[in-house]
């Protein structure tokens, strides 16, 4: 998925755990949900935080153990020591996940030890990742209006 679709989910999701997590800190808890869903694409030499990471990408295949559940958690942990706060970044990470599970690609959320894929039917850059994408815009003007 693109960029753009991946923040725009990932805000959403944010949003509504705001609402169940309750987070003392609701500006740091959505930078980090926005960043962890922005970071597994450190793996893809094209996307914007890859650029930035060139090496990463050379070291890594795209939608490999930077797309697993198991990074997720690594990182997770990392930010969890650095800032306190371990859901907002997990949840970011997954968001990404789950966004790319939808895509034909799809991904492994078991890699290394499993290569299965969680495949959907969105290509990316298409019409279908558009309306996707508006549907995300439409689910936070409604959550941003009605319950924060
Ligand atoms: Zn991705």
């Amino acid at each position: 998925m693109l960029f753009r679709s991946h923040i725009a989910f990932s805000f959403l999701v944010g949003l509504i755990f705001i609402n169940i997590l309750n987070p003392s800190n609701q500006i740091l808890f959505i930078i980090l949900v926005l960043f962890g869903s922005a970071l597994p694409d450190i793996d893809q030499p094209k996307s914007k935080i890859g650029k930035k990471f060139k090496i990463i990408a050379f070291l890594f295949k795209h939608r490999g153990i930077f797309h697993s559940v198991f990074m997720a958690l690594i990182i997770s942990f990392g930010f969890y020591l650095f800032t306190g706060y371990f859901s907002a970044f997990l949840l970011g990470y997954l968001s990404h996940l789950i966004a790319d599970a939808l895509t034909v690609t799809g991904i492994a959320f078991l890699y290394p030890f499993s290569n299965k894929r969680v495949r959907g039917f969105i290509k990316t850059g298409s019409i279908m990742e558009n309306l996707v994408f508006l549907a995300f815009i439409i689910g936070i003007i409604y959550i941003l209006t009605y319950s924060l």
